[in-house]
Formats: structure tokens, C-alpha cells, sequence
């Protein structure tokens, strides 16, 4: 997970996990939109650095039952 953040030198996303960051201005308009890949950079960041449970939400129910089961 990330949040928009911005400062004097443009707008940027920082991830709430860490202190890496994805800044809009790095990325070029002719590869489309500069958010979105910046975005996705940042989904792929999060999904290396941190696991694929910081990308998708644990399901409490689902851990409550799994592990009540023996
Ligand atoms: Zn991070």
C-alpha cells in the first residue's frame, strides 16, 4: 500500500511499509499515463519488498478457522 504525497518537486507515492518512494516526474508521458506507472511501480515495490500480504488484505475469518481446525 502506498499514499499520494507531495512536495516542492512534484507529486510522489511513498509506501506505508517503507520509506521508498515512486515519484510521478521520473516516469515518461509516452509510456502512458505517469501516475498509473508509477502506481503499478509501486504494487510491484510493495509485492517484492513486503510479500503479497501487504498487497492483499488477510481474511481474519479465514485465519481464525484454519487454525482452529486440529
Ligand atoms: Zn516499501
Amino acid at each position: 500500500m502506498y499514499k499520494i504525497s507531495k512536495d516542492p518537486n512534484g507529486t510522489f507515492l511513498q509506501c506505508h511499509d517503507c520509506s521508498h518512494i515512486e515519484r510521478i516526474d521520473s516516469f515518461m508521458e509516452d509510456q502512458g499515463n505517469r501516475r498509473t506507472q508509477a502506481a503499478r511501480a509501486m504494487q510491484i515495490h510493495s509485492r517484492e519488498k513486503h510479500g503479497p500480504a501487504s498487497v492483499l488484505q488477510p481474511i481474519p475469518k479465514a485465519a481464525m478457522l484454519s487454525s482452529g481446525r486440529d
